[in-house]
């Protein structure tokens, strides 16, 4: 079901209404404030002709963690040091755009003996015909899988420990049982294969920040303030985010080799380093290290441009009624 059945075409009482009218193919550029900082509009851009829509009540943006800030910055509502360089005009001083946060991740590839379509999905085998069939006709085989996120758990580092939140977990491991994730890019797959398997033998263990320390920030471009906006996501610039990945990669390798569930299955860690972190001592801090930053990735949940805060709190953007 899309977003749009779910939530506007509906026959209930929360269905559409006339007080809802959606403009397609718009890009609002400005949201208009008057002389008391009161938003009363926004003017857009619509098949290339400039229009403007008067709020009756409130204007809210939900433009998402890089349009919102870019929005709000461009209409003047950021941080002032940015926006007096930017030569716009500020309407109110808030850290719009600062507090980017994302849940890096680091992928690990093992090698399993038994590849029954159980333990892992290779598109090549269990894409058939039959299998199509199978589950249109009886909503079963193989097809029935998340194979793209086999198994979730949560794990508390020593971060978080010595913070004295051991309940509150800050790694997350997501299992993808399948031989060539669609995500990751494919020279990382080569890269982090492990050397004994053949192609269709590995699955990789995702070792995500929960709670990631480090803060990036959203900017416009002072070169082109319409265009698409600077993100520096500054991953890995908190160190205590790479402890938290190094404490990760070590659970995960006690899984993969200290559980009866993968020996079950032959699970194996590669045997020797990935090319660009030789220099190092194999399966040492400073090799995990190297490995951390040359395969940290960004896990798709960039957020927190906007946050909400109580009233004066010196972090936040919007209080708790979107103020
Ligand atoms: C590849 C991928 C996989 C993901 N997988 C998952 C998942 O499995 N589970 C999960 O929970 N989350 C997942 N996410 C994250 C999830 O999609 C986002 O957290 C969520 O969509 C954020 O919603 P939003 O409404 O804040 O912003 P968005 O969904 O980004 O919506 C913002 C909208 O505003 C529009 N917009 C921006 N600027 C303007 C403007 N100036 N004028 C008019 N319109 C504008 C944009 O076009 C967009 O339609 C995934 C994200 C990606 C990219």
């Amino acid at each position: 079901m899309s977003s749009f059945d779910a939530f506007i075409n509906r026959n209930d009482s929360f269905g559409p209404s006339e007080k809802l009218e959606i403009r397609r193919y718009s890009k609002v550029d400005e949201i208009l404030f008057d002389a008391q900082k009161t938003a009363y509009g926004v003017r857009y851009t619509q098949h290339g002709f400039p229009k403007i829509a008067r709020a009756l009540k409130e204007v809210i943006v939900s433009a998402g963690t890089y349009g919102s800030p870019q929005l709000l910055l461009r209409s003047g509502v950021g941080p002032a040091e940015d926006l007096a360089e930017l030569k716009i005009p500020a309407v109110v001083n808030l850290p719009v755009g600062k507090n980017l946060q994302e849940h890096a991740y680091l992928p690990l590839a093992l090698s399993l003996d038994d590849i029954s379509s159980d333990n892992v999905y290779i598109q090549e085998r269990d894409l058939t015909e039959g299998s199509i069939a199978e589950f249109l006709d009886a909503g079963e085989g193989v097809l029935t899988g998340t194979v793209s996120r086999a198994g979730q758990s949560f794990l508390a580092s020593s971060v978080t420990l010595a913070e004295g939140f051991p309940y509150w977990p800050d790694i997350q491991f997501t299992l993808i049982s399948q031989d060539f994730p669609g995500e990751l890019d494919e020279k990382v797959v080569r890269a982090i294969k492990p050397d004994r398997a053949n192609p269709n033998q590995t699955v990789y263990m995702y070792v995500y920040l929960g709670r990631p320390k480090s803060l990036g920030q959203v900017k416009l471009n002072p070169k082109n303030v319409s265009g698409p906006p600077l993100v520096d996501f500054q991953l890995l610039q908190d160190e205590r985010d790479v402890q938290i990945f190094l404490d990760g990669i070590k659970m995960a390798l006690q899984l993969f080799e200290d559980t009866q569930a993968y020996r079950d299955v032959g699970a194996k860690y590669s045997e020797s380093p990935v090319k660009f972190c030789e220099h190092e001592v194999f399966r040492s801090d400073a090799y995990w290290r190297c490995y951390i930053h040359t395969f940290v990735t960004g896990g798709y949940h960039p957020a927190g441009t906007c946050p909400m805060g109580f009233a004066g709190d010196a972090n936040a953007v919007v209080d708790a009624s979107l103020r």
